[in-house]
């Protein structure tokens, strides 16, 4: 039998080192417990962008509402926004359920078996095919994201402004991604690249102390990396207004809430607290300022307590507009924004959700 190379950037020993690293350090995730192909779909779809923190309440209570694909497929679309708040970019949830549904139409409910065809479906790119496939089937299909992009460019020591071009670079990492993988045990030596990237060649200090690749690495600390576009700041103001409701029982008490229309690019038919006009509100207490992060933008939000006999001060609705229990709120697909604000403010029940914004940019697991 042929020896392996023994050279420190040798293929065998990279790889060789890192799952046994991975075997050591992989972090106990709920989705790592399975192979079913729909449980791993949700993960792999929940994880963009998203803190791994945020995204194992989320994922076991989804779940739990909706074990398997045909579970999913049946649910009425708003309950699946429902299940979804807190997580952001609902489009996410929209094109999973939509797969669901196109998968229980056309394919008798079974997940296409490969990561070509699963790239077939609404929502899934050549990320989560190859996740998917590589996780749930063993096809041996690299996983190229933002944490091994980073990994790969600073183990060869590839300068991101090299005047290679991105694409032409790209095309290099995944060749290189390709020719490392593990074809013995791709869905763990995928995981392990990730993980290696989300907690030890992190973008700003890489551990590059207890990192597998130290002494194959040529860079072995940052490189330069582009410039991530800054984060703008706008301010917005939106009112909480209360009423008691027909009995006068706390528990009685609603709130009114506006549903985004369906022409909206950004959560469209999501509820959300009405817009304020200012500083044309004659007695809006100011209750509390929030800041909400979305994609590039962080939002400082006033938030005034508005009597219900000044709710025409309010702008105009641009969607439908009404008075709903507090009891019923919890179960709306309501906007992050507007969970948050009314958990806050104690009107909903308390979630530790509500203070995690989701992240932009990929590398985030
Ligand atoms: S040695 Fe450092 S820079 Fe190189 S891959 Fe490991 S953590 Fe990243």
């Amino acid at each position: 039998m042929a020896k392996a190379d023994p050279h420190p950037e040798s293929i065998p020993i990279l790889r060789s080192q890192l799952l046994e690293w991975y075997a050591r350090n992989r972090r106990d995730l709920p989705w790592r417990r399975t192979r079913d192909p729909y449980a791993i779909w949700v993960s792999e779809i929940m994880l963009q962008q998203t803190r791994v923190a945020a995204v194992i309440e989320r994922y076991e209570a989804f779940l739990q509402r909706f074990p398997s694909l045909m579970a999913l497929a049946l649910a009425p679309e708003e309950e699946v926004l429902v299940l979804w708040s807190g997580l952001g970019y609902y489009r996410r949830a929209r094109m999973l359920h939509k797969a669901a549904k196109f998968v229980a139409q056309n394919l008798s409910g079974s997940m296409p078996g490969t990561a070509e065809e699963l790239r077939a479906l609404p929502g899934i790119g050549a990320y989560t095919a190859a996740a998917i496939a590589s996780i749930a089937y063993g096809e041996p299909v690299a996983v190229v994201d933002g944490n091994v992009e980073r990994v790969l460019c600073r183990l060869r020591g590839w300068d991101v402004h090299d005047g290679a071009g991105a694409t032409a670079l790209r095309r290099k990492i995944e060749s290189f991604a390709g020719e490392l993988l593990d074809p013995a045990a791709p869905g763990d030596f995928n995981q392990a690249l990730m993980e290696l990237g989300a907690t030890v060649c992190l973008p700003r200090g890489p551990q590059c102390l207890v990192c597998p690749f130290a002494i194959g690495c040529k860079t072995r600390g940052e490189h330069k990396t582009p410039q991530r576009p800054r984060m703008l700041s706008k301010e917005v103001a939106f009112a909480l207004v209360v009423r008691t409701g027909r009995h006068p029982s706390p528990i009685h008490r609603e709130v009114l809430l506006e549903q985004r229309s369906d022409e909206q690019t950004v959560m469209p038919g999501m509820w959300e607290l009405p817009a304020l006009r200012e500083p044309a509100v004659p007695h809006g207490e100011l209750r509390m300022t929030v800041r909400h992060a979305i994609m590039q933008v962080n939002y400082y939000v006033r938030i005034r307590t508005v009597f219900e006999g000044d709710v025409e001060t309010l702008t105009v609705p641009a969607g439908e507009r009404k008075w709903v229990p507090l009891v019923k709120a919890a179960e709306m697909p309501l906007t992050g924004l507007a969970r948050k604000v009314l958990h806050r403010a104690h009107l909903l029940p308390a979630a530790p959700l509500d203070v995690i914004a989701p992240l932009s940019g990929s590398d985030v697991r």
